[in-house]
């Protein structure tokens, strides 16, 4: 029933001995993670089919810094107990690390060869019988990758079960302050709390992130936020809020009460070409793998925090900010700027149905508050024009220059990989010599044995680096070189027109080809009335400026049927747009798309023609 084959029914028979050691008090208090980790071992031996009466634990050690036996009690009964044949396993945290590192443990290693007593850590299960153990035990488990390994486990797994027991110290923010004895209170300046409660009851009116700061604005009213670095770090500072303002505490459990650990996902292999982070994507509040309920004093309840997360995951898609980052049909979409005032300018998708070409808006200033969007337009117009100066510039010439340029940084990067291999072959060898200089030592002459093995050590451990240096530097050089694009834009060079016109083109290519020359893209549809001016930046730093008319908004999008734009009109004032809906369907009125009305529909309608609905003095400018 056991999991390991090398645990038989004789170790079963016998008792479980969990050895908690730790070296000094320093330690101790410092490092409790380790201790905790350490009793967690009971829960392994239970799980390799020992009984739970048959684990005991000797932490008799723990705070006891003495570097020999005889100092250590707990380790003495250790020996005691292996000795009378009343082991069948023992287990400690790194137990191959232990054996090489300290006379103890090998004599520990030898008392259980002969009583036929089982070592285990947290990965392994270890036979000191068996000459492969014994070699794991030994020399194998100095490698320095395996060191290091552990230690990031350590280092990881340390954090995961400090956050599980909610004690890994997270930053708090504004409205919470820790005590000198530890505990998380509410801020104690009764008007950092009310305006944050007030915040929180302005959504739950509202629903709209953005009306809630309107009103702010309007009324206005600042927010505290806690000053970051600098002499007066931590300090309350109240300011105008913005949106992202807003949003921070909207989206903060820890205002509901909750400690949280792990909301965000990392994806170690989709790291960022620019800066080598790693990825990150929200997981939904449901799968926060630690989210301990009332931990802290609460500004909404649980509940409430929930179904805002829920509310602004609808706005966000409604108001269609996001859509498909990779598939999607703009083809500016990340290297697209404002032309009037310098901001990045965000892409609009809508549902599929429309068929409506994507667009542009700056809508920076929007979001934090400002009555309207700095400018909107279709991308229909902008591709093309940037396609048509794209393909212009793309000439084959320009190409083979380009793939030159490539492949001239290939063969620089070859020689440096051959280096680098010629560094690790050297290596190698060191470990080679290394090794029969050891091998041919007599046992015996312990301390030249041990020096030798120690040179060796080092010469695995420096082999060991330059590989791995090697490898990552391999690894960079496949992502800087972009191998995939390389190929695809070789497969281009005959005819880059044809291609990129094609259907089986995916958008992604064109919008890779496309950075491939260009920096950004600038575009002005307010200076000139009617007209958008574009201007491509190149990577090469010359800029190219062309204008294309704009066409009307909405030009090709249906429209909503005169009549039922008269009834909402009518209707506007003192009612809410579901009732308008109600009114509107029952005379048998259809929208643009031939649908019924619902609440959204009318609302859409009222805010695009700027009405205002009379009973709010919030400004409706929504586009
Ligand atoms: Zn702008």
């Amino acid at each position: 029933m056991t999991l390991d084959p090398k645990i038989r029914p004789n170790h079963l028979r016998r008792a479980a001995v969990v050895y908690v050691r730790q070296s000094t008090l320093h330690q101790v208090r410092g490092n409790r993670e380790s201790g905790e980790r350490q009793y967690a071992l009971v829960g392994r031996a239970k799980a390799l089919g020992w009984p739970a009466a048959a684990v005991q634990t000797i932490d008799e050690d723990q705070g006891r810094s003495g570097a020999r036996a005889e100092q250590r009690q707990g380790f003495k009964k250790l020996l005691a107990e292996i000795g009378a044949g009343q082991v069948g396993l023992v287990l400690a945290l790194e137990a191959s690390r232990l054996a090489r590192s300290s006379l103890d443990w090998h004599r520990l290693v030898e008392i259980c060869v002969v009583t036929d007593t089982l070592l285990a850590d947290e990965t392994a299960v270890y036979n000191p019988r068996d000459p492969n153990d014994r070699l794991l035990l030994g020399v194998k488990g100095t490698l320095s990758e395996a060191e290091l390994f552990t230690l990031r486990c350590r280092l990881h797994e340390g954090r995961w079960n400090k956050a599980k027991r909610g004690e890994l110290a997270n930053s708090l923010p504004v409205g919470y302050v820790r005590t000198e004895a530890g505990a998380v209170v509410k801020e104690p300046d009764r008007q950092v709390q009310a305006r944050l409660s007030y915040v929180f009851e302005r959504f739950a009116e509202l629903r709209i992130a953005r009306r809630v700061l309107l009103h702010l604005l309007e009324e206005k009213l600042t927010v505290p936020t806690k000053v970051w670095g600098g002499p007066r770090h931590g300090t309350i500072r109240w300011k105008v809020p913005t949106s992202s303002d807003i949003m921070r505490l909207l989206h903060n459990p820890i205002y509901a009460g909750a400690y949280v650990y792990g909301q965000k996902e990392y994806d170690p292999f989709d790291r960022s070409p620019s800066n080598g982070k790693a990825k990150t994507k929200a997981r939904p509040v449901a799968e926060w793998p630690v989210c301990l309920r009332d931990v802290y004093p609460a500004y909404l309840s649980w509940d409430q925090f929930t179904s805002n997360q829920q509310i602004l995951h609808d706005n966000w898609f409604r108001h269609g900010s996001r859509g498909a980052p990779r598939n999607g049909r703009a083809l500016l979409q990340g290297i697209v700027r404002c032309g009037r005032c310098g901001s990045r300018m965000a892409v609009f998708t809508y549902s599929t149905k429309e068929k409506r070409a994507p667009g542009y808006g700056c809508v920076a200033a929007y979001q934090n508050g400002a009555a309207a969007t700095c400018q909107m337009m279709s991308s229909a117009p902008v591709d093309a024009a940037v396609t048509e100066l794209f393909l212009a510039a793309v000439t084959p010439a320009q190409l083979d220059i380009a793939l030159h340029a490539l492949d001239q940084y290939e063969t620089e990067q070859a020689e440096a990989q051959r280096q680098r291999q010629m560094q690790v072959e050297g290596a190698e060898y060191e470990v080679e010599i290394a090794r029969r200089r050891y091998e041919a030592t007599d046992p015996a002459n312990r301390l030249v044995a041990a020096e030798l093995e120690s040179q060796w050590e080092q010469a695995l451990r420096h082999r060991d680096q330059l590989r791995r240096e090697a490898d990552e530097c391999e690894r960079r050089t496949d992502q800087t070189l972009g191998a995939a694009d390389r190929a695809r834009v070789r497969q281009l060079a005959g005819d880059l027109a044809t291609v990129w016109h094609a259907p089986t083109t995916e958008m992604a290519d064109r919008k890779a080809l496309l950075r491939f020359l260009v920096h950004r893209v600038y575009l002005d549809g307010v200076t000139e009335a009617g007209q958008i001016r574009i201007t491509v930046e190149w990577h090469t730093g010359a800029r190219t400026s062309v204008t294309v008319p704009r066409p009307a908004v909405g030009a090709h999008a249906p429209k909503t049927p005169e009549r039922a734009v008269e009834r909402i009109r009518a209707l506007c004032p003192g009612h809410d747009y579901a009732t308008i809906a109600g009114i509107l369907n029952r005379e048998g009125l259809k929208t643009a798309k031939g649908l019924s009305f619902d609440q959204f529909s009318v609302r859409y309608v009222v805010r695009s023609r700027g009405w205002n609905r009379g009973e709010s003095t919030l400004r409706e400018a929504e586009v």
